[in-house]
């Protein structure tokens, strides 16, 4: 820990000194998936950028607790606490319990994650099993004059809020602006204020997940679950608190404005978000309908992909650009991710290889000291594996003879990349060897299939096809030819 990390702190507005609350300890908590449905790239996009940051400040040597939660309760259709709840639309849909669409998410959400190689979290709270602390916060806000119940609902009262607190500090908004960008109250209306908020919410009698409270059955709003837990987990106060930028206007707004009223004091340090996974500029999202799933995009069955690309290609690519820039999805650039990755690790397989000379051509602590300096400047890390490029080319020349390196410039050189290629960007080896006799054999038994096809042979044709299917291998006829994918 001696050299100082930067962070961009999103409530300042600036890049801040890290300073823990109580080092060596770090608190740190991830909005984490609502899982109602499959989480797409975007959201993963999120997660392997905090990831980063969990793997970074436990390379420095921070004591990281790490939690992120899962959402499964609480989320309505609408975004004014109206409408059907998500997880029990699905069940309806599916004809399934609430609690078994959460399971299958949950479940999915946790095989993309190990597949992209993110660590998981030191606590994963569910919101359901979090009743009780929400609750008891809920009194707590109540009791401190902030919040009102109506009918069985009770409601953040924003304006009261805003006399003791400013409630827009994380967007740099005041609250007339956000008054008159949001929709007057009509006549059925219960909440008092245009911009109050449901902590916890009255349950209608066909509403499958309720629980009992103090105000009658109901359910949780959604933003408390995330006060609750944070403060049950990591205090009253801790040190980061991380989400998508989408979550900053609504739901971080109202953790801070939650927590603050419940306990008087601004709950987080440094507020950090991720920007966007965007498809041609548009920010990618479930309601959208252009959110792509990893498992589409590791089996290349997305209509918009020309192939198939691996879990690590995909983390490498999203490694490549900063997590405060938009990052657009498109063939070209996971191609381009494809070749950096195995370009990258063909060099870091070389070192074994090579053979040191008196003194190096090339200043290998200077290329190190760079991409250390890149971490500690808000988790450069596109900037940390330019500087991995830059110590592959010196690789690749002194394999080829062109430049020359010192023995301990090459030990340094070993452990700083091991270090930095799997320690902290959490990138995994592939086995490209093998991959490339798999790719060989199969464009072989395609042109057979193919020859097949030609002479009207559809037996064999369609037989080739349906045992590639058993093993897991689809095949696809465009017009440019026929591609394969594995499914997972
Ligand atoms: P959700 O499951 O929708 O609650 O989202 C889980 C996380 O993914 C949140 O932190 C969101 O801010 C984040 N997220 C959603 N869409 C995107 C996107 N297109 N790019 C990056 N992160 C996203
Ligand atoms: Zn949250």
């Amino acid at each position: 820990m001696t050299e100082p990390l930067f962070i961009y702190n999103t409530l300042s507005r600036k890049k801040e000194k890290f300073e823990p609350l109580t080092p060596p300890f770090v608190g740190m908590y991830v909005c984490g998936p609502t899982v109602y449905s499959d989480v797409h790239l975007g959201n993963c996009r999120t997660f392997v950028s905090f990831d980063l940051v969990y793997r970074y400040l436990k390379f420095l040597g921070y004591k990281v607790r790490y939690v992120r939660n899962i959402t499964d309760a609480g989320h309505l259709e609408g975004d004014r606490d109206e409408g059907e709840d998500k997880f029990a639309k699905k069940a309806r849909l599916e004809q399934v319990e609430p609690m078994e669409i959460v399971q299958k998410y949950t479940l999915g959400f946790h095989e993309v994650m190990r597949m992209v190689n993110a660590l998981p979290p030191s606590i994963e709270p569910t919101a359901t099993g979090h009743i009780c602390e929400q609750i008891e916060m809920i009194k707590q806000i109540i009791s401190n004059g902030y919040a009102y119940e109506v009918n069985g609902t009770v409601y953040f009262d924003v304006e009261k809020y805003n006399t003791q607190y400013p409630y827009g500090t994380l967007t740099n908004r005041q609250l007339d602006d956000l008054i008159a960008g949001t929709r007057e109250l009509g006549g059925q209306d219960e909440k008092h204020g245009r911009l109050d908020f449901a902590l916890w919410i009255h349950a209608k009698p066909e509403h499958m997940m309720r629980w009992p409270s103090p105000w009658g059955w109901g359910f949780p709003g959604w933003h408390i679950e995330c006060s609750a837990m944070s403060s049950k987990y990591l205090g009253e106060i801790f040190d980061i608190h991380g989400g998508g930028m989408d979550l900053q206007a609504t739901h971080h707004t109202n953790e801070i404005a939650q927590s603050q009223a419940c306990n008087h004091k601004a709950p987080v340090k440094y507020w950090m978000h991720t920007n966007m996974l965007t498809v041609n500029g548009v920010r990618m999202s479930k309601s959208a309908g252009n959110g792509f799933l990893p498992g589409e995009l590791f089996a290349g069955t997305h209509q918009l992909l020309d192939k198939a690309y691996s879990p690590m290609t995909v983390r490498f690519f999203m490694l490549q650009s900063h997590y405060r820039s938009t990052l657009d999805f498109s063939n070209e650039a996971l191609q381009a991710s494809e070749k950096g990755f195995q370009r990258l690790m063909n060099s870091y397989a070389l070192l074994g290889k090579l053979t040191p000379s008196a003194a190096s051509t090339t200043d290998i602590p200077v290329l190190i000291g760079k991409g250390l300096e890149a971490m500690n400047d808000d988790f450069n890390s596109p900037v940390l594996i330019a500087q991995l490029f830059e110590c592959a080319r010196v690789i690749q020349a002194v394999n080829a003879g062109s430049e020359t390196i010192s023995r301990a410039d090459l030990d340094l050189l070993t452990v700083k990349m091991h270090e930095f290629i799997f320690d902290v960007l959490g990138l995994l080896p592939e086995d490209h060897a093998n991959n490339e006799i798999v790719e060989g054999i199969l464009n072989l038994v395609l042109t057979i299939r193919n020859e097949a096809k030609t002479k009207k042979d559809f037996a064999t044709s369609d037989k080739i096809r349906d045992e590639l299917n058993k093993i897991k291998i689809v095949i696809k006829d465009t017009k440019d030819g026929t591609s394969w994918s594995i499914t997972q």
